[in-house]
């Protein structure tokens, strides 16, 4: 037997003015789904993520990988015939899971990872972030003879590397309220 699912008032009203988005405005014709280039690796499609938060059916997309997949391209964006900034409330979702503690996914734990060597150094570490990223998806040994060949040939760096203003760019993260870590 199938769920009908309904916009009630509330959700309606949420949707209003989600991630500053008018999400209420969406009639399904799915161009943004349609110019993603992030959709086909996404459970959940742009259009469909307008429609769930329309229907109020928020904490279903927090669990989700697919709001970490999208790439703030805003690809979506600018073909909406409604101009609903989907990436606006997409990341309107991301900082919900974070806060929620319900971003559980790897995509996330990417996400995080990078945002607070960011706000750390100001500058990209990658074997900081290859090595942080593995310890989280408890993935110990594949690659590393990959990762090992890379260090020899001088493509990773042992240490990292700092922005000579790195405190700046903690006070941006600090205005943002952007970074966990
Ligand atoms: S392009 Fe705009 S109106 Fe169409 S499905 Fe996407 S968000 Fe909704
Ligand atoms: S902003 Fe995100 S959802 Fe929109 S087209 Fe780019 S990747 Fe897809």
């Amino acid at each position: 037997m199938s769920t009908v699912h309904k916009i009630t008032a509330a959700s309606a009203s949420a949707a209003a003015s989600f991630g500053g988005s008018r999400v209420n405005l969406c009639y399904q014709c799915m161009t943004c789904t349609l110019g993603c280039p992030a959709a086909g690796r996404m459970e959940i499609h742009p259009h469909a993520i307008m429609r769930k938060i329309q229907l109020g059916e928020v904490q279903e997309l927090l669990v989700s990988s697919a709001i970490w997949k999208c790439l703030g391209c805003e690809t979506c964006y600018s073909r909406c015939p409604n101009e609903i900034n989907i990436p606006s409330a997409i990341d309107e979702l991301k900082h919900a899971a974070m806060s929620s503690g319900k971003a559980k996914s790897i995509s996330a734990a990417f996400h995080n990872i990078f945002l607070g060597g960011i706000k750390k150094n100001g500058l990209l570490f990658e074997l900081g972030l290859m090595l942080r990223l593995k310890i989280a998806m408890k993935d110990f040994f594949s690659d590393t003879f990959l990762g090992a060949l890379m260090i020899m040939k001088g493509k990773l760096s042992l240490r990292p590397h700092s922005l000579r203003e790195s405190g700046a760019m903690k006070k941006i993260f600090e205005k943002s309220g952007a970074g966990t870590n």
